[in-house]
């Protein structure tokens, strides 16, 4: 199958080839279709299956059509950094057409906002805090609004963004097309589909497995030699980019410090960095200026970024689902990647977990010549003690404010 398949306007063809795309992936194959004849859509999709372009294009296909200088499409994200990279995608895909995009979040001053949504913008990316604020100051006109997207709608219950969501959902029109993606589908996914879509076609691109292009391996360690054991791994492996990802904000601070005083060009991603840090360690990272980005779950979900080598879990994540989620950011478009994670014994049920979802055992790595027997340091300081899993379960107002 290929693009011309689905007779998208003409003017999508530069963005397509710009892009690079030669085939639809599955989910594009799937979804383009049913979305372009106007139906409301379901779909079992996490990031790195191409599903970003399987609504932006029919979005952009659908608004060629009708008038300008009005917000006819909607996409709902959960993060700054995911909203954009649609926009990114909006922008690439639609070069040849003249529809604008705008992206709305919090954590930057409203006024660019303001100005693009006053200017009129035909697609607006957004994360629900901000947009209810534009929503509420009369900024953001959502009468118009034709097509709704809910993307990561499973990330944006975690995130508590629930309730804001359904305040959105109240300023738009009836009538309109809806498509919901999400990767995981609990209860509170399907009440929310079933309010918002009205007799929506399933999408489900199989089980969510990390790309068969990923390798992974186990490396057990006591908690207070994981640092050490980090360090020896760099020391050892030839990489490209690397991810690391830490279970709290904290730890993703001192070790990208501890990384950085050992030489290593590294920065991090997490809630406590400003808005304008988070940009531009991101912006930093994908270019290559930095080759090792420590981050947290929250910041760094869905990102899409090309030259990823290795991810390495430093930290165990608090779910199987989190855990493919972070694999995602290797071994895309084909490339190979490995996945390294660090584990101790109190994160055996979850590896037999992960285990059992990708139906494969994990291979167990220990290094020949590591010490795993030196004792905790003396000095708290150097001991990174575990914190606990739960330390993420923060009320909805307080992550939001963490994002
Ligand atoms: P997404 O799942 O939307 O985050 O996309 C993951 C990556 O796949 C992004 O880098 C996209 O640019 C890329 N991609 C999307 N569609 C295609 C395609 N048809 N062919 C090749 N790459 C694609």
């Amino acid at each position: 199958m290929n693009f011309e398949q689905f007779n998208l306007d003409s003017r999508l063809n530069a963005g397509i080839r710009q892009a690079g795309y030669q085939n639809p992936t599955p989910i594009q194959e799937s979804a383009i279709p049913l979305a372009l004849a106007g139906h409301d859509l379901i779909c079992t999709a996490q990031t790195g299956t191409g599903k970003t372009a399987a609504f932006v294009l029919p979005i952009l296909h659908k608004l060629l059509k009708g008038p300008r200088n009005r917000t006819r499409a909607l996409i709902i994200t959960p993060t700054r950094e995911l909203a954009d990279q649609i926009h990114q995608s909006i922008v690439q895909l639609g070069r040849a057409t003249n529809l604008r995009s705008a992206a709305v979040y919090g954590g930057v001053k409203p006024g660019e906002q303001i100005d693009a949504l006053r200017r009129g913008v035909e697609i607006v990316v957004a994360c629900p805090g901000r947009l209810l604020d534009h929503i509420h100051n009369g900024h953001a006109l959502l009468n118009n609004i034709e097509i709704l997207v809910l993307d990561e709608a499973d990330r944006m219950l975690d995130m508590g963004f629930l309730p804001d969501i359904r305040r959105i959902l109240n300023f738009l029109p009836n009538k309109r097309q809806s498509m919901l993606f999400s990767a995981t589908f609990p209860n509170e996914i399907e009440q929310l589909a079933k309010q918002t879509l009205h007799d929506p076609q399933r999408v489900a691109i199989g089980i969510v497995r990390p790309a068969h292009t990923v390798s992974h391996t186990l490396y057990p360690v006591p908690q207070h030699l994981k640092k050490d054991l980090l360090f020896r791994l760099l020391e050892e492996t030839k990489t490209d980019s690397i991810l690391v990802f830490t279970r709290t904000k904290h730890r993703a601070q001192r070790l990208s410090k501890q990384l950085t005083r050992a030489g290593y060009n590294a920065t991090s991603l997490h809630g406590n960095r400003s808005q304008s840090q988070r940009t531009s360690a991101l912006k930093s990272f994908k270019q290559g200026s930095f080759q090792i980005m420590v981050a947290t779950d929250i910041a760094a979900r869905g990102l899409d970024i090309d030259s990823i080598s290795h991810v390495i879990n430093f930290d165990m994540p608090d779910t199987a689902d989190a855990y493919i989620h972070r694999i995602g950011r290797t071994g895309r478009a084909k490339r190979t990647g490995d996945a390294f994670t660090l584990t101790t014994p109190d994160d055996s049920d979850l590896v037999r977990k992960i285990e059992k979802i990708m139906k494969q055992d994990l291979a167990r790595r220990t290094l020949e010549d590591f010490d795993y027997s030196a004792p905790k340091p003396e000095n708290p300081q150097n001991n990174q003690k575990q914190p606990p899993r739960n330390q993420n379960k923060q009320s909805h107002r307080s992550i939001q404010r963490a994002r």
